[in-house]
């Protein structure tokens, strides 16, 4: 089969290569690869800004398969079903994380196209306890941007808590999702684009933000909480600048540049500032569940899987509204 791969740690590009199709082990499926999205995550891994991946790696954490095989213990899914390949590719169920519900923070779990080959390529396989099945109204190429920025943006929105003005700085394909999540929920979203950017800007106004303003900016009242979607730690002090008493601050990347020292006061009033990592099974099927009620409009850009590496440049560039996803 043909597949994108990073052939060397921190090569900054993939290489086209040709790989044997894989087969299922007694708990796997094999998909085809109907589409599957690009996400920030892939150009940190492609940079070389995550630790210790297997090289070579097919990265893509966002699958939509159509499934072409089973192995001999699976019964949660059969040959012509269509299934969504998430990044919790496998997690030990036996550790502590795993026993009380947490196994997105557990020590041995594997990612998908990070330790596990990803969809950016023809085939892929995947542990079918870690599949889900994708709402009907979608079409392949606007379900995969649920995967990951859907999801797991999805995670973040939770963690931010009840409050009704939130504010959302680096407005890409997760930020984009969950606007009109919240909308729909009844919250106001404040959106922080890079300054200087008109075009994220229209975009968020778009897709249903109740502002829009650059990211060095105030909004026009303060927010209750913040998600932080865009990899640059300065923006952690000006989130809490801008953030209420008792509230939150989110970090929803698995990367952020450092984040520089700030008075205590930016954080005094009980304000909390935390992470989001990964997701659990339990978020998936709660995601979906929302996105099968609640029709989200991604925005995708198709790109065929042989420009891979030029879905990569726009979105590293900043040239994307909403999602890059990749069709073989
Ligand atoms: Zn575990
Ligand atoms: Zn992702």
């Amino acid at each position: 089969m043909r597949a994108m791969a990073l052939t060397q740690f921190g090569l900054g590009h993939l290489d086209e290569v040709e790989m044997d199709t894989p087969s299922p082990g007694p708990r796997q499926v094999v998909v085809r690869v109907l589409a599957c999205g690009v996400c920030r995550t892939d150009l940190h891994l492609i940079d070389g800004e995550l630790p210790d991946p297997v090289i070579p790696i097919v990265p893509g954490h966002e699958i939509i398969g159509r499934v072409e095989a089973v192995g001999r213990d699976v019964t949660s899914c059969a040959p012509g079903d269509r299934v969504g390949i998430p990044w919790l590719g496998w997690s030990c169920g036996a550790c502590a994380f795993c026993l009380a519900e947490r196994e997105n923070l557990c020590p041995q779990a594997r990612y998908t196209g990070y330790q596990i080959n990803g969809g950016y390529a023809e085939y892929a396989v995947a542990d079918a306890a870690f599949c889900f099945p994708i709402p009907a109204a979608y079409d392949d190429e606007h379900a995969a941007p649920l995967l990951c920025a859907g999801l797991i943006g999805y995670r973040a929105y939770r963690m931010a808590g009840p409050g009704r003005r939130m504010g959302i700085y680096g407005f890409g394909a997760a930020a984009h999702l969950i606007t009109q999540a919240a909308a729909h929920q009844g919250r106001e979203v404040y959106a922080f684009v890079t300054p200087g950017d008109q075009r994220a800007l229209e975009f968020s106004r778009e897709v249903g933000a109740a502002w829009a303003g650059w990211s060095n900016s105030p909004p026009p009242a303060p927010l209750d909480s913040a998600i932080i979607f865009a990899p640059v730690g300065p923006l952690v002090p000006e989130a809490l600048s801008r953030t209420l008493p008792g509230g939150v601050v989110v970090c929803a990347g698995i990367h952020m540049s450092d984040i520089p020292s700030f008075p205590y006061r930016l954080l005094w009033e009980e304000r909390a500032v935390r992470s989001v990592a990964n997701l659990t099974r339990a978020d998936a099927r709660e995601f979906l569940a929302l996105a099968a009620d609640v029709h989200l409009r991604a925005h995708v850009r198709v790109y065929p899987l042989a420009e891979a590496n030029r879905a990569l440049d726009d979105l590293r560039a900043g040239r994307l509204s909403g999602a890059a996803v990749l069709v073989p």
